[in-house]
């Protein structure tokens, strides 16, 4: 694990808004020392796939254990990572204690959910004000293509000189609108936007900022079920069940604009007869246990079954 017995010595401090690991980006940067890994040997050696969209990890223990002001390690990542908008869809017997990796189920089918992106007016706020620029807890949030202050398409890092998974490492904090390696232009992220996708980026500010209750996850789940007509695969399907099964999962595929699929996940139209990528199946969602499913996932089915995250009824 990392080093928590001892303070080690940072040379820049979190900021209000920052994601916890665009921190060590910083850090890295300002310590002289050329690869991320001797930059951090003193704070955690639990430095590969710096992605924003881990939902725990022992990076964030070590963290903790260097900022953390006397409130709980669960308390500490609400207010400095996205652990927020996952909390709430955590099942029971998935320990959050920083001692390993928890990535949501599937991450990589979801668009832009593993890229660090910022927005450029940000990035010259920050210049203005005499500030490094640093990424935005908001920016990398799932489904986030526009900044909640300006509006402005997001961008990501160059992908034309990267190296795989080394963006962070790479970069250390955000460019403006050229890349500092190859000098090209970079493009502002993919955005279809309609009122769906609106709705669910709104709905992720307001769980990451805590506005938000949700039913207990099993009370939802159990919901999903009623309201659906889902029944358990148990040995098999009675021709009943599956029919039923299959009824609501067209129902749901075609519920959405296409578009809205495309921009929040990777594989959609893998196969012509699919309109959904394979996150979306709701037997998974439901039944499928010991993964944490995309609270993307969670928010297109509320939105078919209930139209908001404050309308869900209680369980009867
Ligand atoms: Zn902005
Ligand atoms: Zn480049």
């Amino acid at each position: 694990m990392g080093y928590s017995h001892h303070i080690a010595h940072f040379n820049t401090g979190l900021k209000a808004e920052e994601h916890l690991i665009g921190l060590l980006g910083r850090h890295h940067f300002l310590s002289g020392f050329r690869t991320y890994k001797k930059a951090l040997s003193e704070i955690t050696t639990d430095v590969t796939k710096q992605h924003p969209s881990a939902i725990d990890r022992p990076a964030y223990l070590d963290l903790y254990n260097q900022f953390g002001k006397g409130e709980s390690y669960r308390e500490f990542l609400r207010g400095t990572t996205l652990f927020g908008v996952y909390e709430p869809f955590i099942p029971d017997g998935i320990e959050v204690n920083g001692q390993t990796l928890l990535m949501p189920y599937q991450a990589y089918t979801q668009r832009y959910l593993n890229d660090w992106r910022y927005c450029p007016r940000c990035v010259e706020e920050d210049i203005e004000e005499g500030t490094m620029p640093f990424f935005r807890r908001e920016h990398q949030l799932p489904a986030m293509t526009l900044c909640h202050k300006h509006q402005e398409r997001l961008l990501v890092l160059c992908k034309e000189c990267h190296q795989q998974d080394k963006e962070l490492e790479k970069y250390s904090y955000p460019a403006g609108t050229t890349c500092k390696y190859c000098s090209c232009d970079l493009e502002p992220i993919d955005s279809f936007v309609n009122t769906d996708i609106l709705w669910v980026q709104q709905s992720m500010l307001r769980l990451m900022r805590g506005e938000v209750e949700i039913l207990p996850l099993s009370e939802l789940k159990q919901l999903y079920q009623s309201q659906l007509g889902i029944t358990q695969y148990c040995g098999g399907f009675t021709v009943s069940g599956r029919n039923m099964n299959q009824l609501a999962q067209r129902d749901f595929d075609n519920y959405f604009d296409p578009r809205v699929f495309r921009a929040l996940f990777n594989n959609c139209d893998g196969n012509a007869s699919l309109k959904r990528p394979p996150a979306l199946n709701l037997h998974n969602v439901i039944f499928k246990e010991g993964v944490v499913f995309s609270p993307v996932v969670h928010l297109l089915i509320i939105r078919m079954l209930f139209g908001d995250i404050d309308n869900i009824p209680s369980v009867s």
